[in-house]
């Protein structure tokens, strides 16, 4: 219980010192180095928490921004409806999901992300997302265990975004 407390201290320290780092950066893209610190730290305690968790209770949480924007399909509703094209990851996601049992949701905001975590009740949380989503995400989840991981904002951001799908298979491997 103290330790949680004292976590939870931890991670509003560190959410107060992302939000100022934000308002004096005047980079767009790149994450800031405070926030990279919070999410290895959380990662860190999550990976700990979360030892033996069998797959099928691991979700996945991944921005509508990660879909090519040129793609017709409704993915939002069902990751399922991706014909694995290999124009953006979701297709990798898909195959993620397959060999390993997660349960992935692309969910185009909070509401949506809340309502698919109720519905599912993970032990674990992959959550994909910028540095502003991510950071305020775990925050909010806390003392859910959210492991997150960054997006590649290589076309700028909310526009065709990118993951590392190793990052995500890291994960879970390290769960096995
Ligand atoms: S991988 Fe799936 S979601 Fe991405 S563009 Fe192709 S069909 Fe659409």
């Amino acid at each position: 219980m103290l330790k949680l407390v004292i976590l939870r201290w931890i991670y509003l320290i560190f959410y107060l010192l992302v939000i100022i780092a934000r308002k004096f950066s005047k980079e767009e893209i790149e994450n800031s180095r405070i926030s990279k610190i919070f999410i290895r730290f959380n990662n860190g305690v999550v990976l700990k928490r979360c030892k033996n968790i069998p797959a099928n209770r691991v979700s996945i949480l991944l921005p509508h921004c990660i879909q090519n924007y040129e793609c017709p399909l409704k993915v939002t509703s069902r990751v399922e409806n991706c014909k694995e094209c290999g124009k953006c990851k979701v297709g990798d996601i898909l195959k993620l999901q397959r060999k390993y049992g997660v349960k992935a949701k692309i969910a185009t905001g909070g509401t949506l992300a809340r309502k698919f975590l109720k519905e599912t009740k993970p032990k674990l949380v992959i959550a994909v997302a910028c540095e502003r989503d991510l950071v305020a995400g775990i925050y909010d989840a806390f003392p859910m265990s959210v492991y997150g991981v960054f997006n590649k904002k290589i076309n700028g951001p909310c526009f065709n975004t990118d993951l590392s799908i190793q990052e995500v298979e890291s994960v879970l491997e390290k769960l096995r």
